[in-house]
């Protein structure tokens, strides 16, 4: 379907926002945001405009490859799809004789797009699907399962109309979500109060009326003094308290320690600030969003960060509240039916996962597993042999810590394989490399929306494929053929849709006047008294039970962080709003725009060390050594240096991002090891690096 403009979903981050691509002579024309979304605005940000470059970009995969040279040398052939398809099949039927189906495991970036190749993984009876969230979002989301029952997303952040925003564990301003950018900038014009806490004054500081710079690894702190003064002084909620708040008195009693004052000397942040911050909280209650974060892969008690955010939107009466964290609507709650699933169509396998989710953990959530685990069981062998790896647009060698490591434990592998429209580390040291088309060429299946006003929306194809490639749909029949599996192997998207469609009342043509299919009138929030939370008392539980069978405190009392080592800092790592990730590093306009990334470090540690800014410095931890240049500054904390994540590619395919900038995962030896066993996330700014001026 190549017309003048389709609507569609932009694939250049993990947001995907609705879009309208406009082409013209087989060439992308404009990309804006969806103009039927009202809070788009029509826009889209740096790296949605970048899409243009993507398409056009060829350094990107063009053809099917299967290895012919050692992995990660780079030697490939070109290949037919046929012949790619009928490659990665005989080595999964192989694999399925010798090991078993549960030998099989994937990986993605989640997201909405993951029925039909989930379904792939069922049908061919493997349990072994996980997604990359084991460096992103699994603390924050154990942490709303543990208190509510209900995962991070059963709320909606109501930017628009809130009174105080506060950002801990998130930088709106950069690592940007369009629609909430825009709603935060319209609640800020407002009058709305907006709080960052972070160790660096970053892009979303300059627009904050109170920023803190917190010492590094102190969140919890914080957090907890914050609690005790709500508590101590009685400026919580005490209507949604009593009412949806159970086991009160166990955290009021956790709390008594954790004062103000205590908090200043652990956190570095005074504490006549932190009673005026809770006085301004408590003043703009219920209408408050203490942002329980995103990326919340940090440290070893990020997951208590996350936890007790939830906690204090609990105590402000934020839950459910307009302006603050009301709850989204499925279809089934505005009386629609929901999309037919892919994976309804065989049953859930019942091998117990690799990954020991489910049955080792049973705090866990086991739909997308913890990946890190997942390669340990294929280093181990332990609970069985993983041999068949597919990673699904996810890059694990950019994205988790440890690369060398990673690449070792995959020489036991019988089969990698990527499907990707860019290279990547993975892609490099796969043995077939399956190019999807970009987002711009290809259509995806139809995704649900829960919101506020739940809503279907679709991904059109713009253009046809400038190269080889093929869309998700079309990968996943091409392999779901030759494996048996007829049901999901579409012959074209129509047929795809219409299963999705069955039962719905809503037809493909319906999506055509503006990309989605609204499911409710207007935006639902649900009254006060009248929602319960998916926990046994229906209320908001302090103490978990699935967290106390697992021997992990609900409260967990603070352990005191120590200085970093022998005059070394901590290495932390956040987003820019000009990339993502590894992905953008090489595309032409975003190179253009910023090229490398630099060393952030603070001034006064930076003076004693005889490093200027714009000096190049040598970054050095365990043997491992990459040069940068550093930004000399008063804006980070003097424990902490600081880079943006993505940078240090080495693959000669890709020539622009070649040689520039500094990988952070290259220095975090062991980190599969350091993760967060209550939250379940790699801890990443648990790793310290020492910094010298480059001769
Ligand atoms: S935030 Fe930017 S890159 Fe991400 S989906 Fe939206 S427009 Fe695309």
């Amino acid at each position: 379907m190549t017309k003048d403009f389709a609507y569609s979903i932009c694939g250049m981050c993990t947001v995907r926002c609705p879009i309208q691509v406009s082409t013209k002579n087989g060439q992308v024309a404009l990309i804006k945001g969806n103009p039927h979304v009202p809070s788009m605005k029509g826009a889209v940000c740096p790296r949605g405009v970048a899409g243009k470059a993507l398409l056009n970009d060829s350094e990107r995969p063009q053809t099917p490859l299967i290895r012919t040279g050692k992995r990660g040398e780079g030697q490939w052939r070109k290949a037919s799809w046929d012949e790619a398809f009928d490659y990665v099949v005989e080595k999964m039927n192989n694999i399925k004789e010798k090991y078993g189906a549960r030998a099989i495991a994937l990986t993605d970036r989640g997201g909405p797009f993951r029925d039909l190749h989930r379904a792939f993984l069922r049908g061919i009876g493997t349990p072994n699907y996980c997604n990359h969230d084991a460096s992103c979002a699994r603390n924050v989301q154990h942490a709303a399962l543990s208190l509510t029952g209900m995962g991070r997303k059963s709320v909606k952040y109501d930017l628009k109309n809130a009174s105080h925003v506060v950002l801990q564990t998130r930088n709106i301003f950069e690592a940007i979500n369009v629609q909430e950018v825009n709603d935060l900038t319209d609640a800020l014009e407002k009058g709305c109060k907006l709080t960052v806490i972070d160790i660096r004054a970053n892009i979303s500081s300059t627009k904050a009326s109170r920023y803190m710079q917190i010492r590094p690894g102190t969140d919890y702190a914080l957090n907890l003094a914050v609690i005790h003064e709500l508590i101590k002084r009685k400026l919580y909620n005490r209507e949604f308290a009593s009412q949806y708040i159970k086991g009160f008195a166990d955290l009021e009693a956790f709390v008594g320690q954790y004062t103000p004052q205590w908090a200043e000397s652990e956190t570095g942040i005074p504490a006549l600030q932190i009673c005026q911050f809770v006085e301004e909280l408590a003043a703009s209650q219920p209408s408050v969003i203490w942002h329980p974060g995103w990326m919340t892969a940090r440290y070893h008690d990020s997951f208590y960060v996350s936890r007790t955010i939830y906690i204090i939107n609990a105590l402000l009466g934020s839950y459910g509240a307009k302006g603050g964290l009301p709850f989204v609507s499925k279809p089934a709650d505005v009386g629609r039916k929901g999309l037919k699933e892919f994976m309804s169509l065989y049953p859930k396998p019942e091998e117990k996962r690799a990954d020991g989710v489910g049955w080792k953990y049973t705090h866990f959530e086991e739909g997308p597993g913890l990946a890190h685990l997942l390669y340990k069981a294929m280093e181990t062998e332990d609970p069985y042999p993983v041999k068949g790896y597919i990673a699904y647009r996810h890059d694990p060698l950019m994205g988790f810590p440890d690369p060398e490591r990673l690449k070792k434990i995959w020489d036991n592998l019988d089969l990698l394989v990527s499907v990707t429209f860019s290279w990547s580390d993975t892609a490099w040291y796969s043995d077939v490399v399956l190019p999807l088309s970009t987002y711009l060429e290809r259509e995806s299946i139809i995704a649900t929306n829960n919101s506020l006003k739940p809503f279907f929306y679709m991904r059109q194809r713009a253009l046809s494929p400038r190269y080889d490639t093929k869309a998700d749909w079309e990968i996943v029949a091409g392999l779901a053929k030759r494996m048996g599996l007829p049901d999901i192997a579409f012959d074209s998207v129509e047929d795809l849709w219409n299963f999705q469609l069955n039962g719905t009342d809503v037809k493909i043509e319906d999506f055509s006047k503006t990309g989605m299919v609204q499911l409710a009138e207007k935006p639902i929030y649900k009254e006060f008294g009248s929602f319960k939370f998916k926990t046994d008392s229906g209320k908001i539980e302090i103490i978990s039970k699935k967290l106390e069978k697992a021997g992990i405190p609900s409260l967990k009392p603070y352990v005191p962080q120590p200085l970093p080592p022998d005059g070394k800092f901590r290495l932390t790592f956040g987003r820019c709003a000009l990339h993502t990730q590894g992905h953008t590093v090489n595309n032409p306009l975003l190179f253009e725009q910023m090229p490398e990334n630099l060393l952030w470090i603070n001034s006064h540690a930076a003076e004693r060390l005889n490093i200027a800014d714009g000096d190049y410095v040598n970054v050095e931890s365990n043997g491992h050594s990459e040069s940068i240049c550093a930004k000399v500054t008063d804006c980070i904390h003097p424990e902490a240096v600081f880079v943006v994540h993505g940078f240090g590619h080495r693959l000669p395919v890709e020539s622009r991002a070649f040689g520039k900038g500094l990988a952070d995962n290259n220095f975090m030896l062991g980190g599969l090891d350091i993760w967060d066993q209550a939250g379940g996330a790699i801890a990443y700014q648990e790793h310290f690096v020492s910094v010298s001026k480059a001769s």
